[in-house]
């Protein structure tokens, strides 16, 4: 099918990157488990090394698999491109590593999934690059944050732990005026509810692990870039507008326009780097964006009936769920996620530690995994499991308080998912 903007999300989600197998005529997009493709002749292998043709070499560069999803994420999000890799963790090393070098820094949202609150904390360090946390809420802040070293502005736009969300409009216009790119991590959100593109993103990076493949069986990872940002217009990004030593001078920007990220992303990036997405992984995330606005659709109603039941229960401090009315940031939904604001939420109970622990042990339908984005409803107690390391004061300051569960509500039925919820916390305080 030829992908017009006349395509409406649902039938671009089924669609958009694929078409029949030119080979078979298989209609399904087939799994191509091979790691080399055959060259005609050796000008066009040369061709193909010189990035003069565009065509497949090597699998942990290009497969065509991969490639019928990165173009699907690509056109779901409004971008010219994509790159896929094996994790969204990966993704996130992928899309900072053009911008980066030793003793540059980005600036990010205290408000981040753990294992990125990690990754910016500490691993980065060992390459030079350092980052900055600030509370997004207060955009004085985010300037002030910002210096001649600074290179990228990376947010959520439903963000965890609470499921809040990020004013991304305000933010773009400080990465605007600073001429540096905003990375928005859209995994919570996924490009049905939010299209961070359309509110001054330039590079959107997925966990497919979570919602985009939706049942929790495969890793991976997505890049996505706009297209808009000129990475010539100023001196902070060498590899992107100035010769590239290991393609004999070749310029990204002035070569490949507004592929310029993209193409750097698989001719550099997953080459050097290698965290490629495999057949595989990409064959199930297909699958998945197929029924992608169902499920979301279903994970929001079912969020609103929960996170509604749960706010009027005497055994609950307090719901963040921003798709309550009462939610400071209710107000933000309709401008950034018109559609809902997506399945994730924490809450507090009045019984604290003790409490969460007797509610995760008797839950019967939710599962006590670190996940989130699954069919199945998901709790984690962040304060005995993954943030447990900390003091009380870092678990506050992270959302992730004693008294504080994380929901990612699931698509099941949303009355069992409250009986079950409301025999748990019998249990809890008692
Ligand atoms: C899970 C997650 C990640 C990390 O993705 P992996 O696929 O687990 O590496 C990053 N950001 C958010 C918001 C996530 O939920």
């Amino acid at each position: 099918m030829t992908d017009g903007p006349t395509y409406g999300f649902d039938t671009l989600q089924v669609h958009a990157g694929a078409k029949p197998d030119p080979a078979t005529g298989a209609r399904n997009t087939p799994i191509y488990q091979t790691t080399a493709y055959v060259f005609r002749d050796a000008d066009h292998a040369a061709a193909l090394f010189n990035l003069q043709e565009v065509g497949f070499i090597y699998s942990r560069l290009t497969n065509p698999t991969v490639a019928v999803l990165q173009e699907r994420i690509a056109t779901l999000e409004g971008g010219v491109g994509a790159v896929c890799c094996s994790s969204g963790h990966a993704a996130q090393i992928m899309a900072l590593f053009p911008l980066m070098g030793p003793g540059l820094n980005i600036v990010a949202s205290s408000r981040l999934y753990g294992g990125t609150i990690t990754q910016f904390s500490q691993t980065i360090k060992r390459f030079g690059w350092s980052c900055t946390f600030v509370d997004f809420d207060d955009l004085d802040a985010v300037k002030a944050a910002i210096d001649d070293n600074t290179r990228a502005i990376f947010c959520e736009a439903i963000a965890n732990p609470g499921g809040y969300i990020t004013d991304l409009d305000a933010i773009s216009a400080i990465s605007d005026d600073a001429g540096i790119p905003l990375i928005v991590d859209n995994t919570s959100a996924t490009p049905y509810l939010c299209r961070p593109i359309e509110h001054g993103a330039t590079l959107v990076v997925h966990s497919t692990t979570k919602y985009l493949t939706g049942n929790g069986t495969v890793t991976g990872g997505c890049v996505v870039d706009s297209g808009k940002f000129d990475w010539s217009a100023n001196d902070k990004f060498p590899s992107l507008s100035q010769p590239e030593p290991a393609y004999h001078g070749l310029k990204f920007q002035e070569t490949f326009g507004p592929l310029a990220f993209t193409f750097h992303g698989i001719a550099i990036g997953l080459r050097d780097l290698g965290m490629t997405m495999n057949p595989q992984a990409a064959h199930y995330t297909l699958m998945g964006t197929e029924t992608l606005s169902l499920r979301m659709d279903r994970h929001v109603l079912n969020a609103e009936k929960v996170a509604g039941w749960l706010e009027n229960d005497p055994r609950v401090d307090y719901v963040t769920y921003a798709g309550l009315k009462s939610s400071p940031y209710h107000d933000r939904v309709a401008k950034i996620c018109p559609r809902g604001a997506g399945g994730l939420f924490t809450i507090a109970i009045k019984g604290g530690y003790d409490a969460c622990v007797k509610l995760v042990n008797a839950l019967e339908i939710f599962s006590h995994v670190a996940n989130l984005g699954d069919t199945r409803s998901l709790i984690i107690h962040s304060a005995s499991t993954t943030h447990r390391q900390l003091t009380i004061e870092q678990q506050r300051a992270a959302g992730a308080a004693p008294e504080v569960v994380r929901i990612s509500i699931g698509i099941e039925d949303a009355d069992d998912l409250i009986a079950d919820l409301d025999q748990a916390l019998a249990k809890a305080s008692s």
